[in-house]
């Protein structure tokens, strides 16, 4: 059977055919500048060369139109017809507390989604685009939608309540959600299968370190805790996120600065993490490259970096009292050698020590400690395509 996987941004398409057999990727791609001048999907079948098509994409159901097509098409095509796709797996960004596992999309499920909007105003009315774009151009073929928070629904209340007047989480279901919740519940499993053990007899602490930025505490295979929030704003400072900060700071910069709330909700998405405190980018190669070059900006920036993430390991670790094991994922988890040894530096109390050369990888699925540790160090690339395509085969199986 294949699984087309489909992630889909208010301009932009992502998507895999991935063969459920095989769990081989048969083709990927990306439609971007949907809606706007420039539309152009770039369409990657395995084992051959990038094909780029650039023709107007007014909407997600002529994007969707034109992923069919590159994928059914003679010349850099995989398969031979729309037959050929058994399922459609979509990502979906918000469950709210309505969704603790994935499941099989009906109209039911769409309202439902739609009823998280509030939640998550820029993914999910995006998220029902794409499937209604799908469900227009594939009536009959079951869809299944994978959220990105149904992992952590799991956590106890003491863990996702927050210090507020508590009718707020009752009027407004104002609480802790969690994001990345496919990539922790994937690599945490991957943990497990690494040690030769199941995740129901581990402590497992997931770093996924990208873009944006999340830690969770699997204890014995539930999500316990993690350190993104009602939105994807909290945690870690990210690539241009600002992470935690002292909720006061807003009023006192809007107040300097002449801003309105939704301007500064804007400068704390977009405008601050790495890119705000190092002034350089957003981008971590950058920010490196530039603290290797005397950059002290960027060199805080990076020390900053990596000690919130120790902070949350030391806070994960005592909130499972205990951990087996502490894995590295997704962008810079999985890529930044040099990162990854200096969060493990924090680490001597837990009785581990990370191994420079077994650590000496990028992209690659190992443990990184010492022989005999105490506490095993991981690096494990996440594959939240993968995940999202085995979870709607189970479901429409
Ligand atoms: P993601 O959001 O998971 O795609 O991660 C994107 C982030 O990974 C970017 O900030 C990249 O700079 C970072 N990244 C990718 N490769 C490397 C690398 N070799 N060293 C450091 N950071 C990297």
């Amino acid at each position: 059977m294949n699984i087309l996987v489909i992630n889909c941004g208010s301009s932009s398409l992502k998507y895999q055919l991935i063969d459920s057999t095989s769990e081989a990727v048969l083709a990927k791609g990306l439609c971007e500048r949907i809606g706007i001048d420039g539309s152009v999907l770039t369409h990657t079948p395995a084992g051959k060369d990038k094909v780029k098509i650039e023709t107007p994409m007014p909407n997600h159901t002529v994007a969707v139109k034109l992923v069919i097509d590159a994928l059914t098409d003679a010349n850099h095509g995989v398969i031979k017809s729309l037959d050929e796709i058994s399922a459609v797996g979509h990502r979906v960004v918000h469950g709210g507390e309505k969704f603790a596992t994935s499941v099989v999309i009906d109209d039911a499920v769409m309202k439902a989604i739609e009823e998280c909007n509030d939640l998550a105003p820029l993914h999910n009315p995006a998220n029902l685009i794409g499937i209604n774009s799908c469900k227009e151009i594939m009536p009959n073929v079951p869809m299944v939608a994978v959220f990105d928070t149904a992992f952590h629904q799991t956590m106890p209340e003491k863990a996702y309540l927050y210090g507020l007047p508590y009718e707020y989480y009752e009027k407004y279901k104002v609480r802790r959600y969690g994001f990345h919740g496919t990539s922790h519940d994937y690599v945490s499993a991957k943990a497990a299968e690494l040690l030769g053990k199941t995740r129901e007899d581990l402590k497992i602490i997931v770093c996924h370190l990208g873009n944006g930025g999340s830690i969770s505490a699997v204890d014995h295979g539930k999500c316990v805790d993690t350190s993104m929030g009602l939105t994807p704003l909290e945690g870690l400072i990210m690539g241009t996120r600002s992470g935690d900060i002292d909720p006061a700071i807003c009023d006192f910069i809007c107040q300097k600065e002449g801003l309105t709330p939704a301007e500064m909700n804007n400068v704390l998405n977009k405008k601050s993490g790495v890119l705000g405190l190092s002034k350089v980018s957003s981008d971590f190669r950058d920010i490196e490259a530039a603290a290797n070059e005397g950059n002290k900006l960027a060199r805080v920036t990076l020390d900053a970096f990596y000690y919130r993430v120790a902070k949350y390991v030391g806070a994960y670790t005592a909130a499972m009292n205990g951990v087996d094991v502490i894995a590295f994922t997704a962008g810079v988890g999985e890529n930044n050698i040099s990162g990854r040894v200096e969060i493990c530096k924090y680490f001597g109390y837990l009785g581990t020590e990370i191994d420079e050369e077994k650590n000496n990888i990028r992209g690659e699925e190992r443990i990184i400690s010492k022989d005999g540790s105490k506490v095993t160090l991981m690096c494990i690339p996440t594959n939240e395509e993968l995940a999202i395509a085995r979870q709607t085969l189970a479901l429409v199986k």
